[in-house]
C-alpha cells in the first residue's frame, strides 16, 4: 500500500514536531488507526513533501516528527486554468477531483446565463470550502504537493471583465469548425499558461461566445459528439495535457519491466 499522505495548512520544517490539526488528527487516529512509529508524508502545498513518523497518538491528539524534505515535482509544465460553468447536482465535486488528479492549476467556477444552478451568496463560501477540501484530498491521493487554486464562483461576464489581454485562451464549443489544430496553439510553441472554458449543460449563449471571442478565447471542438459538461471538462484537460503538458510523450513501459 502507498504511504499515507497528509496535507496540513501549517509551516513544516525537517527535524520539527507537529501536533496535527483536528481534522487530520481525527482521520489519522480514527480512520487510518495509525500507531506510534507509522510513516506518513506531510505536505503543505509549498511544493515539498516531508517523510515523517507518527510520534504519539493520544485519543484524537496526534503528534508527528517531521523528517527529511524532498522537493518533488508532479506539476504540469503548463499552468492550466479550467473555467467551468457550474453543472447540476454534485458533478462539480467530480470535476474538481478528476481535474486535480490530472494536474489542473486553477479552477474558476462560473455562473453563465444557461446555468441551471444558482448559488446564493450564503452558499458561496461553503461550496468553495467544500471544493477546496476535495482538491486537497485529491492531492493527498495523487501525490501532488501543490494544491490547485479554487476560486469563489462568479459570473462569466464578471470574470471576463477582470482578465487582461495576455495569455492563451480556448473555449470548448461543439459548434465550431471541426479542426482543433487550426484553433489551438501548436505543440512546438507550448504555452506556459492556458485558460479553457467549458459551458453548462445547456451550452453557452451566442452572446457569451461572442464575449469569450472578444476576450481572446479561440473555439475548439472535441470530436463530433456532444459531451456532457463534466465529460467535456475532463476530455479537454486530457487533450491539453497530452498536447502541451505532462501527458505528452506518455508511452508504454519497456518490456523488461524497467520504468
Ligand atoms: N446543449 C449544448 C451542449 C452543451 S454540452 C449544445 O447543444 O450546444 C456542455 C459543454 O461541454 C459545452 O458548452 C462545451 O463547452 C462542452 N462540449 C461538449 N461537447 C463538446 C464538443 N464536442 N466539442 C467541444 N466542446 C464540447
Amino acid at each position: 500500500m502507498r504511504l499515507t499522505r497528509l496535507y496540513v495548512a501549517a509551516p513544516l520544517a525537517s527535524g520539527g514536531r507537529l501536533e496535527l490539526p483536528a481534522d487530520a488528527a481525527t482521520h489519522v487516529a480514527r480512520v487510518l488507526r495509525a500507531r506510534e512509529g507509522d510513516p506518513v508524508v506531510l505536505f503543505n502545498g509549498d511544493g515539498h513533501e516531508f517523510e515523517s513518523r507518527i510520534e504519539s497518538v493520544h485519543g484524537l491528539r496526534v503528534a508527528v516528527a517531521i523528517g527529511a524534505a524532498r522537493a518533488v515535482t508532479r506539476e504540469s509544465p503548463v499552468a492550466l486554468t479550467l473555467l467551468q460553468c457550474l453543472p447540476r447536482g454534485d458533478r462539480m465535486d467530480w470535476i474538481v477531483q478528476k481535474a486535480t488528479e490530472l494536474g489542473i492549476a486553477r479552477i474558476v467556477p462560473l455562473v453563465s446565463r444557461r446555468s441551471v444552478v444558482k448559488i446564493s451568496a450564503a452558499q458561496t463560501e461553503s461550496k468553495t470550502a467544500h471544493w477546496r477540501a476535495i482538491a486537497v484530498a485529491a492531492c493527498e491521493q495523487s501525490g501532488r504537493n501543490r494544491v490547485p487554486t479554487i476560486d469563489t464562483p462568479r459570473g462569466l461576464d464578471e470574470h471576463l471583465g477582470g482578465i487582461g489581454s495576455a495569455g492563451t485562451r480556448l473555449v470548448f464549443d461543439p459548434d465550431v469548425a471541426p479542426d482543433p489544430e487550426e484553433a489551438a496553439p501548436t505543440a512546438a510553441a507550448a504555452p506556459v499558461a492556458l485558460d479553457f472554458a467549458i459551458g453548462p449543460e445547456g451550452g453557452f449563449e451566442p452572446q457569451e461566445l461572442d464575449g469569450l471571442r472578444i476576450a481572446g478565447f479561440r473555439g475548439v471542438r472535441l470530436g463530433p459528439r456532444i459531451l456532457r459538461t463534466e465529460t467535456a471538462a475532463i476530455a479537454a484537460l486530457v487533450w491539453l495535457q497530452t498536447r502541451f503538458g505532462d501527458l505528452r510523450g506518455a508511452r508504454p513501459a519497456a518490456r523488461d519491466g524497467s520504468r
